[in-house]
């Protein structure tokens, strides 16, 4: 008897595992056919394509970030530059590399093309983006952060992820209200997105010209928030997937 419900419990959890790969091929495809849509979209006259996004992951956890800048539209990668070095530094601290980070990971943003140089217009945005200490980059308005959440909609959609990793205040203010950078860092908040539900851990922005994460409290509460993705069932799920 025991023999009996020892092999159906192993047929069971044969027919779990087939149908979770069925279920994560599906997701796959549909990741692929939405950034080959993403790729091609141009609804924003003030911003430069093409739209940047991650690899097609099927992944629990996805990172939300804020806009590509100049260097990523010219390698195509999302975080390839200085902020992406130190973002990558942080997750290595958890014990994961940039390499294992984006093929676990999904890799998504709230506005996907680069918004320019602030007050640029389109070709002197093309041009200040040789010298990017020149100027900062422009933060997306509200009618580009609007038009392109249909595409973090879709993602929300095909992958209903259990964690979402916001990176920089203008991530996060798009699903909490934030004042203060030390009033939302270091905790695990419950979101819903587009209806779905999942645990949101937000991280400050890497950029080199912030401050905030070096100095005291940042330094201590960005500890604390990665001691939280540490410690996320979803995180340990998708980041081990691949040391299996
Ligand atoms: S920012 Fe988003 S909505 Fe605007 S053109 Fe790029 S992909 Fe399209």
């Amino acid at each position: 008897m025991r023999c009996i419900q020892a092999m159906n419990h192993g047929q069971i959890s044969l027919k779990t595992d087939k149908s979770k790969t069925v279920h994560n091929n599906q997701c796959r495809i549909q990741l692929q056919q939405h950034q080959q849509r993403l790729e091609q979209c141009t609804l924003c006259p003030q911003m430069f394509g093409p739209a940047i996004h991650g690899l097609p992951v099927v992944s629990k956890v996805m990172l939300i970030g804020q806009a590509p800048g100049f260097k990523e539209i010219e390698v195509l990668r999302p975080f390839a530059w200085t902020a992406g070095k130190k973002l990558f530094s942080w997750f290595e601290t958890i014990g994961v590399d940039e390499t294992h980070f984006r093929k676990t990971v999904y890799m998504s943003a709230i506005c996907r093309c680069y918004p320019g140089k602030k007050t640029a217009g389109k070709k002197q945005a093309s041009n200040s983006a040789q010298s990017p200490k020149a100027h900062g980059d422009r933060v997306p308005d509200k009618n580009e952060i609007k038009q392109c959440s249909q595409w973090l909609q879709s993602e929300i959609n095909i992958l209903k992820p259990a964690l979402v990793i916001l990176v920089g205040k203008l991530a996060i203010s798009q699903f909490m209200p934030v004042k203060k950078l030390d009033e939302v860092i270091g905790k695990t908040h419950r979101i819903i997105i587009n209806g779905h539900q999942c645990d949101a851990i937000p991280l400050p922005h890497p950029s080199g010209a912030s401050t905030w994460p070096v100095t005291e409290p940042g330094k201590t509460l960005l500890k604390q928030a990665m001691t939280l993705i540490k410690k996320h069932p979803a995180w340990n799920e998708s980041t081990h997937l691949l040391q299996r």
